[in-house]
């Protein structure tokens, strides 16, 4: 066996922990039941355990410096440079504090639940100043460029540092405010929708719509969860959503968007399983995929002339509803609490809230029992909207209680990301007249062979650019919004 050889049998028995994780996840997620987490909360300590132990091994450490000495090719040398980020990192944290981040993980989500049910933040502050105090040590341990924020963002958006991202979300808000501002200024009536959807129907009609986006059923399954997620990767991608009987539009839009989270895993180079070549480029690229799928095309006036037929034929209730009227029924912009029920424009505000407030915590201008208040206070400066409770306010995400701080930015990086591809996407292929004819295939084609099957060969930031021509940018973002909503609310930007 060669080095390289050598290298990527190690990198394939990491992976398997890692798909072993997903499955635990998956679990602890749908069926669980509430006793396990104590025990869920020790496999998952005992995982995360091995998997530190595989890949600091210090013949994991040789093995790289000796192939990084070689003339390698471009496949190769990415699968290089991916193993020794991991490895840089996993070596630079103790095993303890791993374990003890990964043990503390169930319980703090279970009481982040009661909490959020609750509308109390006091319930969950303790395990939230816990799991604080264990990702600044975290920081702290791996090491940051600029800021301890740095060194969390690079968990889910490798390659790309705080001040890139505060600069483009900057941009990105003076150019928002305005145009939500004039949209909703423009006095538009809220259409709501009213009479019975039932799950059965729903989930009936939604699988189809997934399965002429070519999500792979064999190797995938839909249950229904409290939120929607996408676990897994290649021959077992599983996808969840949450049903409301008396409104169709959050299980659709969840299905279509955790659908393309699964179509880009689903989308892998099987030869390139268990290698860095066959995973997620970064958490804003899979994003990218998602809010594609869910607000470029699923929310497209061209995708609705083609489904909307079936959708009535599904459900009774919107017989009377004319095509027009749905299509600016699922394209409502207006100020909102909930991020995850939010629009495509208002989306982003939500997620500079919780950017700004992560910063803060990371640089100790923020403490925990202050979070509330300051949440609330940006939700009435950005949106004009105040908190009832913390409920529908800082408790109503589940990343905290996960101590994934960093995330959060990714959700609007990727639906810059998403606005850039498809821009290009545009240039390639008649998307509209595919959209039209419910001719899904050759878009997931595209994107196959420019994003998915290029796994992390890339830095996202480099990715970008080989597909569009383009670093990140807002522009294209902005512009889809403009011309969409200056349609539908008749307005000029
Ligand atoms: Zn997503």
């Amino acid at each position: 066996m060669d080095t390289y050889e050598e290298l990527m049998e190690v990198y394939k028995d990491i992976s398997i922990i890692g798909e072993i994780g997903s499955q635990l996840s998956w679990d602890q997620n749908t069926y669980m039941p509430k006793k396990a987490a104590a025990m869920r909360g020790g496999q998952g300590a005992f995982l995360s355990k091995l998997f530190h132990r595989k890949i600091t091994d210090p013949k994991v450490g040789k093995l790289i410096s000796t192939l990084e000495g070689e003339n390698l090719d471009q496949n190769k040398n990415a699968v290089v440079r991916e193993i020794r980020r991991i490895y840089d990192r996993k070596t630079s944290i103790p095993e303890e504090l791993e374990a003890e981040i990964a043990s503390l993980e169930p319980l703090s989500m279970q009481t982040w639940v009661e909490a959020k049910k609750k509308g109390d933040f006091k319930i969950f502050a303790p395990h939230l100043e816990k799991m604080l105090e264990l990702k600044k040590e975290y920081a702290d341990k791996v090491g940051y460029p600029n800021i301890p924020y740095d060194a969390l963002l690079e968990d889910f958006e490798p390659y790309t540092r705080t001040s890139q991202v505060t600069e483009v979300f900057e941009r990105l808000r003076k150019k928002l405010v305005p145009i939500i501002e004039t949209i909703v200024s423009s006095g538009k009536e809220i259409i709501s929708f009213s009479g019975n959807y039932p799950i059965a129907s729903q989930e009936e009609y939604y699988k189809k719509i997934l399965t002429d986006m070519g999500y792979d059923f064999e190797g995938g399954r839909l249950d229904p969860t409290e939120h929607p997620f996408t676990i897994g990767s290649g021959d077992d991608t599983r996808i969840t959503t949450h049903y409301y009987e008396n409104d169709p539009r959050p299980a659709l839009f969840s299905c279509i968007h955790e659908g393309g989270h699964a179509l880009y895993e689903q989308g892998f180079l099987r030869e390139h399983m268990h290698s860095p070549l066959g995973e997620f480029c970064s958490l804003g690229i899979h994003e990218s995929q998602s809010r594609m799928w869910e607000n470029i095309i699923g929310r497209s006036l061209p995708f609705w002339k083609h489904y909307y037929p079936g959708m009535k034929n599904a459900f009774p209730s919107l017989s009377s509803m004319d095509l027009d009227t749905f299509y600016r029924a699922i394209n409502q912009v207006r100020p909102s609490l909930i991020r995850v029920e939010a629009d495509e424009a208002t989306y982003n505000l939500h997620i500079l809230i919780r950017f700004e407030i992560e910063i803060d915590i990371f640089n100790g201008k923020l403490d925990v029992n202050e979070i509330p208040q300051a949440w609330n206070d940006k939700y009435e400066q950005y949106l004009g909207i105040r908190p009832e409770n913390d409920g529908v306010g800082c408790l109503q995400d589940v990343h905290w209680s996960m101590g994934a701080f960093g995330y959060f930015p990714t959700y609007s990086l990727g639906n810059l990301y998403s606005s850039q591809f498809f821009d290009r996407m545009t240039k390639d292929i008649d998307v509209k007249d595919l959209m039209g004819r419910g001719e899904l295939r050759p878009i997931l084609s595209w994107l196959r062979t420019n994003i998915h099957h290029r796994g992390k060969l890339y830095p996202a930031s480099e990715l970008v650019k080989v597909v569009t021509g383009r670093s990140l940018n807002e522009d294209h973002f902005i512009e889809h919004l403009k011309s969409k909503y200056g349609k539908i609310y008749d307005v000029s930007f």
